[in-house]
């Protein structure tokens, strides 16, 4: 699309190719926007909370995953439309930013998009309505403070952070076992978290994962775990005091090139060849040796008769550790990534406690742990589960689990769930649009009833009727003056959601909102559509 000017300077529109592109211009853009984005949002909110659905999403070439997690839903639908792309960046940024409640900013930038339609109905301009929901956005973070509480991370064994990780399991394929699960996935950040600092660097937490036994083999190890084992099995099965030589380059002679030849003609010219050939893996082994290593990790391959000069030598190595493991070893044990066998030097070797193969249950299958990293610790949290889909949904709940404790130690302040922040927030802002003479108040009305939305979404899914309980629970906040009544999912017996200890964080609570406001607002701002013609 180009502007352009005409003799007389007034400006007009080119559009290349006209005849095969797509206008949509005003009210008809807008809707069309709307109703794009609310079909995403729609598939989601079957998802959220506890008794929450999970998903089936098979890939183009047939690989088949079961989730829960929005993120990963929206993430698999392959979605064309242009907005409804937006709300799988929305989804996407909540993971990177928090971790957790992914499926919950979808579901409430539906609600909010929702409202926004029938506003649109109404007459209302687009323009203002973003801004009445900008108002309403303010209201309801402050208010969200208001009702937050710090909680002590350290008291009673570190029960609130366990219960957190419980709540951000509760919803999950491995909710059966969310407690088991989140006491690992609460050691495990405790173990490398700086907490003078408040800082979790969540790259020394290694998930590893490997099919077999069943989900409460899940467990915590301290050390890397590489899925990996020594390159001979005579070789020792134990290395104490390991001096590690990280290599990336390979165990072999140079290969000639393809446009090289070798021309052996006599049985003496290949007795030279393999001498020779034999020269190089010495020499590497030497060279590796005379640093003072101990134990060779290889990101690279090497044939048989380098793995027998290595036995012969002395040097336990381990081949194909993959790049990510190579990373992590390099900064958990100060190991330099050696390229070249001319490299190495003995500063350049990591250091740790020791190197040893380890089995895990009746299967033969062996893998190396790294114990003792001179550095920083490191920890790995090695997953089981009877299939790969499993392993893999356990895999993304637990990394929720660890977001939301790294959160808290972030900042220590939360807010419960099951939907009784939201209904406190729509509360305050349902007053706060009394308060407001201009067309926005309907807006920021609107605003309110999407975050009843949520609640109203956790009481269909698990199968309450979504208009009576959250009127009860509204009607008693309301009466009691208690922002922490919401919904009993698990029929428990009590809508405290305090007693019932649902946890979350008042950071993700925050983003949530914020980020369905801000996208909301911006799929408002479009009122001019072109595209080709074809979708
Ligand atoms: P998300 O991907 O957004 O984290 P979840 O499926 O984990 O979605 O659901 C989170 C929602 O479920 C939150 O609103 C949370 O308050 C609510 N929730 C979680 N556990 C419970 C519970 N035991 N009872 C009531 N609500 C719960
Ligand atoms: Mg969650």
């Amino acid at each position: 699309m180009s502007l352009a000017f005409d003799d007389y300077g007034r400006p007009y529109i080119i559009l290349r190719d006209q005849g095969q592109k797509k206008r949509m211009k005003g009210l008809e853009a807008y809707k069309s926007n709307i109703l794009a984005a609310k079909a995403v949002a729609n598939t989601l909110s079957s998802s959220l909370g506890p008794k929450g659905m999970d998903k089936m999403l098979v890939s183009p070439d047939g690989d088949v995953s079961v989730t829960n997690d929005g993120a990963t839903i929206v993430e698999k639908m392959e979605i064309q439309h242009p907005t409804a792309k937006l709300l799988v960046e929305l989804s996407q940024s909540q993971d990177a930013e928090i971790g957790d409640g992914t499926t919950g900013v979808v579901v409430l930038a539906g609600k909010l998009l929702e409202q926004a339609l029938t506003l649109l109905d109404k007459g209302i301009h687009p323009l203002k309505i973003s801004d009445g929901f900008d108002r309403a956005c303010d209201v309801a973070i402050k208010h969200l403070e208001t009702i937050s509480e710090e909680i002590d991370i350290q008291a009673n064994d570190n029960e609130a952070l366990v219960q957190a990780a419980c709540t951000a399991l509760g919803s999950k394929v491995v909710s059966k076992r969310k407690r088991e699960l989140g006491k690992i996935a609460v050691t495990a950040v405790l173990d490398v978290a700086d907490l003078a600092r408040r800082d979790v660097n969540l790259d020394l937490i290694k998930i590893q994962t490997k099919t077999g036994g069943s989900v409460e083999d899940t467990r915590l190890i301290s050390g890397i775990l590489i899925d990996k084992d020594m390159s001979h099995p005579q070789m020792p099965k134990e290395v104490k005091d390991a001096k590690i030589c990280l290599l990336t380059c390979p165990f072999e002679p140079p290969k000639p090139k393809t446009k090289h030849n070798i021309n052996i003609s006599s049985a003496d010219d290949y007795k030279k060849l393999y001498l020779q050939e034999q020269q190089y893996f010495v020499d590497m082994v030497k060279l590796v040796k005379n640093s003072g290593a101990n134990i060779a990790l290889c990101q690279w391959g090497f044939d048989d008769e380098a793995n027998h000069l290595l036995l012969q030598n002395e040097l336990p190595a381990v081949r194909w550790v993959s790049g990510t493991d190579v990373e992590l070893i390099a900064m958990a044990t100060g190991a330099r990534i050696i390229p070249r066998f001319q490299e190495i030097t003995p500063e350049k070797l990591g250091k740790a406690g020791c190197v040893k193969e380890v089995q895990f249950g009746t299967s033969n299958e062996r893998m190396l742990v790294i114990e003792n990293c001179q550095c920083t610790k490191a920890v790995t949290i090695l997953i089981r589960g009877g299939s790969q889909m499993i392993v893999d949904e356990a895999k993304r709940s637990i990394h929720d689990a660890i977001c939301v404790i790294r959160n808290l130690i972030k900042d220590n302040r939360i807010v419960y769930g099951g939907g009784s922040a939201e209904l406190a927030c729509a509360i305050q802002v349902l007053q706060y649009a009394d308060e407001v003479s201009s067309v926005e108040q309907y807006a920021i009305r609107s605003f309110a009833d999407a975050l009843e939305g949520i609640p109203c979404c956790l009481a269909d899914n698990c199968g309450l009727n979504p208009i009576t309980s959250v009127a009860q629970a509204k009607a008693l906040q309301l009466k009691e003056n208690n922002p922490r009544i919401g919904i009993d999912c698990m029929e428990l017996g009590t809508i405290d959601m305090k007693e019932q200890r649902i946890y979350e964080t008042l950071s993700s609570k925050k983003q949530q909102i914020q980020l369905a406001t801000q996208v909301v607002k911006m799929i408002l701002k479009i009122d001019d559509v072109i595209a080709p013609d074809d979708y």
